[in-house]
């Protein structure tokens, strides 16, 4: 390379400064010379996250300028503002952390390409997970199709240690594009982004609800797990830090959870197609509902208004956070592909509009777990049931009273099942658009059907 090296630090889904090795490397090249971090906006990627992934994102990207004291931006294709930008400055060596996902991986092969032919280089450092996806596998080199040997080999494999934020991190940032605005959605909250807000977030999970977690983590109700989804979708912390806080024997049902999180990415690295489809064909040939009655059940879905309280307070949790709690995603998906008889992708997608941890390995493989078509996929007679499921996991109906209004009026368990009581429906609670009895066996037969041909 001739002339001075600009080392650039091109944040993507690692909006943070602890642990993070391609900053680390960055920094440590440089010699005390400055670095550029960049952020590119690329408008279709980006047009393509939901409303509070980018008004989260926004927020995180405005984090993560103060923290450092300059945030470059540029906006459009990936590979053209990077070699824009050494065409403005020099030649570049731009510090990444490794991308893992089919669009991240195809973008990063192009981009070195394009570095490469203009006499600048891409460095990749790290992952956004605790051992990158690929590493783990079975003795004879294949990958793992089942979770419980998967976080087996996961363990033994073990981790790196966290990589300390660098002392000092010397930072030029020249005037470049605007950030994106924080655009604020009329009845959705957006919980507080950037690096230091998910790191009081993890210091107060850590103090109080992980000591219960194994035993409190599926009900809704209650706060009883982290909501570091967000902030670990976004890079603003590393799975490690995590990691290396915890007892992997007092804590080993959270570390699982973190493990189904390497496991899927792991699967969908293998299988990139399983972002869109089955990943057992057997369900190509499944009947799904198509035309107009099956998208107004999709709406009534989208909506919360499938008179199924738990559902609805699922779906409308989704909207007013961007977040929705694990047991309730299962509920929500297993209705969607059992009882509506709709494709796992078209709920799939739903959520990527809403979820601000939405992120394609857990996404896609959450529904294909659900509907059948996955790895560790639920036997396929599982259906779960609406209500007993709200009766179980949210005793007392508080859950289903902090998002569903029209039922506020019903005490106790009782919010579950409106159709009990004599003013069940008098705010004007929607009845239920199916018969859960009548579409579980209907589902069964679908299902049945596809495993004898
Ligand atoms: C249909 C469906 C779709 C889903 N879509 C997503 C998604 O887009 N993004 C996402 O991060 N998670 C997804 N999940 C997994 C899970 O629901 C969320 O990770 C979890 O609810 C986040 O809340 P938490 O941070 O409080 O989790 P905690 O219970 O505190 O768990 C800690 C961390 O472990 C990981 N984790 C926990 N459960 C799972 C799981 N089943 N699969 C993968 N990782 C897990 C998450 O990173 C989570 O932050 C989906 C699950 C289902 C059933």
């Amino acid at each position: 390379m001739a002339g001075p090296v600009h080392r650039v630090v091109w944040f993507r889904r690692d909006l943070r400064t602890r642990d993070h090795p391609a900053l680390a490397a960055a920094v440590a090249g440089a010699g005390g010379d400055p670095v550029l971090p960049l952020f590119v906006l690329v408008p279709e990627p980006w047009q393509r996250l939901g409303g509070p992934a980018r008004a989260y994102v926004a927020a995180s990207l405005r984090a993560l300028r103060d923290d450092l004291g300059g945030l470059h931006v540029r906006t459009g294709d990936a590979a053209a503002a990077l070699v824009g930008l050494a065409a403005a400055v020099g030649p570049l060596e731009v510090h990444v952390t490794e991308a893992h996902t089919p669009r991240g991986r195809a973008r990063d092969a192009r981009v070195a390409e394009a570095l490469a032919a203009s006499g600048s280089r891409l460095v990749v450092s790290g992952a956004n997970y605790a051992v990158p996806p690929g590493e783990v596998r079975k003795p004879d080199g294949t990958p793992y199709r089942v979770f419980t040997p998967f976080h087996r080999a996961w363990l033994d494999h073990g981790w790196e240690r966290p990589v300390p934020r660098p002392a000092a991190i010397p930072v030029w940032a020249p005037e470049g594009d605007p950030l994106p605005p924080v655009e604020r959605l009329p009845g959705t909250t957006v919980p507080e982004a950037g690096e230091a807000a998910a790191l009081e977030r993890w210091a107060a999970f850590a103090a109080g609800p992980l000591a219960d977690y194994g035993e409190l983590r599926d009900r809704p109700d209650l706060a009883a797990t982290s909501r570091l989804s967000i902030p670990l979708r976004w890079g603003e912390l590393h799975p490690r830090t995590l990691l290396a806080a915890l007892d992997p024997q007092r804590d080993r049902r959270f570390v699982a959870e973190l493990g189904w999180r390497e496991f899927y990415a792991d699967v969908l690295f293998h299988e990139p197609h399983s972002l869109e489809c089955n990943l057992d064909p057997a369900f190509d040939r499944m009947v799904h509902d198509e035309g107009p009655a099956a998208d107004a059940l999709l709406a009534a879905w989208a909506e919360g208004r499938t008179g199924y309280p738990f559902v609805d307070a699922g779906m409308r949790q989704l909207r007013a956070e961007g977040w929705m709690h694990n047991r309730v995603r299962m509920v929500v998906a297993s209705f969607l592909v059992k009882d509506l008889h709709l494709p796992w992708w078209r709920g799939e997608r739903e959520f990527m509009r809403w979820l601000i941890d939405g992120d394609p390995a857990s996404n896609a493989h959450g529904w294909q777990w659900v509907a059948g078509s996955g790895t560790d996929a639920a036997p396929y007679f599982r259906v779960f049931n609406p209500v007993l499921q709200g009766l179980k996991f949210d005793p007392d109906g508080a859950y289903v009273r902090r998002y569903v209004p029209e039922l506020n009026h019903l005490a106790g368990a009782a919010a579950h099942e409106p159709w009990k009581v004599l003013d069940g429906y008098a705010h004007g609670y929607p009845e239920p658009v199916v018969d859960h009895a009548e579409e579980r066996a209907e589902a069964l037969r679908r299902y049945a059907a596809i495993k004898e041909g």
